[in-house]
């Protein structure tokens, strides 16, 4: 069966997407079959994977308004070495036209279940908002990834996340789980890095993740050639910090 892992943190700029494309990337390297879906209306995953926003002609909205098929949207055979189901500005339009629509929670999940099967990963990418996108993406998941970054601000807005995770789970879907807390941008050097992770122990216990992305320009570089830094710098710091994070991954939830 496969799993479905949305990325979420409805802060900006922790490296959600990110983390999203490189750790296709690096599932996929290590031989896993995957679909990154972009939930953002940014588009930037769709973007670091190669794929040209501005020239969809169908994207995941369509999928979400029921207009399209997954299987219709879904590009394939992408250099990146995994699939992806595209999204961009138009996904602005879904908060408000899923807004009346009966089971409009359950949308994504309905239309991945066309083609799920055939993927052992499905990585959603979400935007940095607790709305109706974040809540189609954890409806249709049975993981949950949180990337944060170690500042003094990092558990701040956590509680709420945790709390919509709890909802969803105990009304729409009771598989939901947190399948681990990210640390990203990651400089252990510093003090104050030192005191976030020991909140992070104490508050996340076993959910939070041995492995650590450090801050890396490889990294920040990457997206601009639209490709994983797995792709664009392979022997990297940033390439290799998201390959052990997929094996961990792989070896903690048997993907
Ligand atoms: P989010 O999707 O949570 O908004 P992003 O993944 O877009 O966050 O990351 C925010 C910014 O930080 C981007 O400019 C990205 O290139 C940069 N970034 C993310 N991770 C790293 C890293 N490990 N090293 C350096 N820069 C990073
Ligand atoms: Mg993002």
């Amino acid at each position: 069966m496969s799993q479905i892992i949305a990325l979420t943190n409805q802060k900006g700029g922790v490296g959600k997407t990110t983390s999203a494309v490189n750790l296709a990337a690096s599932l996929a390297q290590l031989g896993r079959c995957v679909l990154l879906v972009d939930l953002d209306p940014q588009g930037h995953a769709s973007m670091g994977s190669g794929i040209d926003k501005h020239e969809l002609d169908v994207s995941v909205l369509d999928v979400l308004l029921g207009d399209a098929k997954a299987s219709d949207v879904i590009a394939q055979n992408l250099p990146v070495g995994f699939d992806v189901l595209p999204g961009n500005g138009d996904l602005t339009a879904a908060e408000v036209e899923l807004l009346d629509s009966e089971a409009r929670k359950s949308r994504l999940s309905s239309a991945l279940n066309e083609v799920s099967a055939n993927y052992d990963v499905v990585l959603i990418d979400c935007p940095p908002s607790l709305n109706m996108l974040t809540v189609n993406a954890l409806t249709a998941a049975n993981g949950v990834l949180i990337p944060l970054q170690c500042e003094f601000y990092a558990l701040e807005g956590l509680s709420a996340l945790l709390d919509t995770v709890e909802q969803i789970k105990e009304n729409i879907n009771p598989a939901l789980s947190v399948s681990g807390i990210l640390r990203t941008m990651y400089d252990k050097r510093t003090s104050l890095t030192r005191e976030v992770d020991k909140q992070l122990r104490d508050f996340f216990g076993d959910a939070l993740l041995k492995t650590t992305i450090p801050r890396n320009i490889k990294v920040a570089e990457a997206p601009s050639h639209g490709l994983p830094v797995t792709h664009y710098a392979r022997f990297s710091r940033g390439s290799q910090a998201y390959r052990v994070l997929a094996k961990e991954l792989i070896r903690r939830l048997t993907l």
